[in-house]
Formats: C-alpha cells, structure tokens, sequence
C-alpha cells in the first residue's frame, strides 16, 4: 500500500500524483493555488447562478430538462429539486445495460410515480461485449469512464429526440474538475484532470486496440470531447449538462433527509462506497481499478469532497473502506462468461 496525501485521500501513484515534501499531494496543491488565484465572489457556484440559467430555458420547450435517474440518492434529490423546488417540467431518463441491480431500478420507478413525470426507461445488451472485452483483455481501462462516454452520448441522444435544451445530473460538488465555475463554460463530465490522466490515457489506448477493431462499436466515443463533437454533429445537440447539487449549499445531509420524507427513499442494500446506489460493474471496476492504480474513481470524487470541505478525510475514508462482495464479483464474471484473477 502506498502512501497517502495526509489532505484527501489519493495515494501517492507517480507520475500523476505526487506528495511533497510535507506529504500533501499535488491534486491538493494545485486547488489551493486556484482558490487563492481566484477572483473574490467567483469562488464556487451560487444558487443564483442556478436559477439564472433555468429562467432562460424554462416553458420554451415540451419538457424543460432531461433528468438522469439512477435511483441513487444524488439523482433522486436532483429531480426532486427540479421538480419541487424549481417547478421545471422533466422527462426522466434511466438506462440499464444489464447490470443494474433491479432494487436501483424499482427505486427510480417509484420515485417518478411518486411525482408523477414523464419516464423514459432503456434496457440494452449493447455494452454487454464491451464489458467482456474489458475483462477478458486484462485492459487497465477503468470500466466507469468508458461507461459514461456511452450513457452520456445516449442521454445527448434522447435530449436531441425530444428537443430538451437542460440535461440534470445528480453529480455532486465532488464530481466535477474542483466543483470550480469552469462546469458553466465547459463540460462537467471532464475527464482530464491530473488524477484522471493515466486512466484517460489507458482509456483511449483501449479504444484504438480493442474497440474500434470490432464493427459493432466502430463508432464508439474515445473521449468525453468524442461525446460532445458527435452529440452536436450528429444530433445536432445544443443541451448542456447540470447538477443541482453544484449550486444547493450542503451535501447529501441536507437532501437525503427531505427524499425520505418526501419520496419514501432509502439507501440500497448492497453499496460501494457506502451510502452509494451504483451498478454492480461499479464493484469490480473499484477493484480493478484500485489494483492498477492505487485508486478508484471514487477516490478522486471524495478527494474533491474533502478538499471542498464536503465531507471531512475521516468520513471520506470510513466510506471507501466499504467491502466489495465476493459474490457479487462472481455473479459479474459469471454474466460476462469471464474468470477472475487469482488473488
Ligand atoms: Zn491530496
């Protein structure tokens, strides 16, 4: 096990992060240089930033947004806020390539009932080969980021088939290059931070090797700007990506209170990190991914957390310790017709 930086919780993984002398890491070296550089006032987003927005959209098309819905709870209290406390009108939109536990889905049905919005459910095997290949070629690719260039392309896809100028996501403050106000101007679902280099990198060598061989995924987006050029060319797509929670004070504290009350929520059975609702891929990716790289995804979304004072190290730490289950791993491989490794 590798050192880790004593301000988040990445590890020290040369040439991406690096820990100096006093034994933080560059990641957090490079937010404070930016919070310091910042201009008074544009430190972090406002909810009237938020508003701004939506009054610019709102009642001009037959559904204002598009909400992605996962049944978790950061989605959940997204469309909540969208419906109930911005009175916009959203069609929701959930996918499921096959790995998606029927709870998370049950979750996201009953909470569309629950504030009774239009609802747009996919259930495809198309990303099932893509998944073996992942596997079964023992890439470094983290299975996460490759997923998202897919489900983002589809949600850009869907938005652009029902002209909705405002996808909704339920990323938090922790999912976006620093929760800074770049996510205004530029995509939100940016995969270039530092931290995220070396899995882009293994990404895109995947993609060239593997992928765009195979006729079925000729066309498959290598990179989130993949996404957004063919979203905008072949789509003729103008939507842009936004989180509530990048605008709302406080954190899930704050809003898993109110959708319990209000939607009868609560949290799966079966998560990592804890307190997640994520697909049950999520679970050998997070091992994978720790094996090559020292790190999860989830790492670098609780190391924002931490640094944006979200969520404090220790709480960060106690999440990620969560135990990713033996069966689930081989259900996984058992669907993919794949075998694990030796441990
Ligand atoms: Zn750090």
């Amino acid at each position: 096990m590798s050192v880790m930086c004593n301000r988040c919780v990445l590890p020290a993984a040369p040439p991406d992060i690096i820990l100096n002398a006093d034994g933080m890491c560059n990641i957090c070296e490079n937010y404070d240089r930016e919070e310091r550089a910042a201009p008074k006032g544009e430190r972090g987003l406002l909810e009237t930033d938020f508003l701004k927005i939506l009054d610019k959209y709102r009642g001009k098309h037959e559904y204002d947004c598009l909400c992605m819905l996962s049944g978790g709870k950061d989605s959940t209290a997204a469309l909540y806020y969208v419906k109930e406390r911005y009175k916009l009108k959203p069609l929701v939109f959930t996918f499921n390539h096959g790995f998606v536990p029927d709870e998370h889905i049950e979750s996201a049905r009953k909470t569309v009932d629950k504030l009774g919005v239009d609802f747009i459910y996919f259930q495809t095997t198309f990303m099932k080969d893509m998944f073996r290949k992942i596997v079964a070629t023992k890439s470094k690719v983290v299975i996460c980021p490759v997923c998202s260039l897919w489900y983002m392309l589809k949600t850009y896809e869907i938005a652009a088939m029902f002209d909705v100028p405002i996808i909704i996501s339920g990323w938090t403050k922790g999912q976006t290059s620093g929760g800074t106000r770049s996510v205004l101007s530029k995509c939100a679902c940016d995969q270039n931070p530092e931290e995220f280099k070396s899995m882009s990198a293994a990404t895109k060598e995947f993609m060239d090797n593997h992928v765009r061989t195979d006729p079925k995924y000729a066309d498959f987006p290598r990179t989130m700007d993949d996404v957004l050029s063919t979203a905008k060319k072949k789509y003729n797509s103008k939507a842009i990506v936004l989180s509530p929670h990048w605008f709302v004070p406080g954190g899930p504290e704050e809003y898993v209170p109110i959708i319990k009350e209000k939607l009868g929520w609560d949290y799966p059975v079966r998560s990592y990190p804890k307190k997640s609702t994520n697909c049950d891929l999520n679970f050998l990716a997070t091992k994978l991914a720790i094996q090559n790289y020292g790190y999860s995804v989830y790492h670098i979304e609780m190391s924002n957390m931490v640094r944006m004072g979200i969520v404090s190290r220790e709480e960060a730490l106690d999440l990620l310790a969560g135990e990713i289950n033996q069966e689930i791993l081989d259900g996984i491989h058992e669907k993919l017709g794949t075998v694990a490794d030796q441990p």
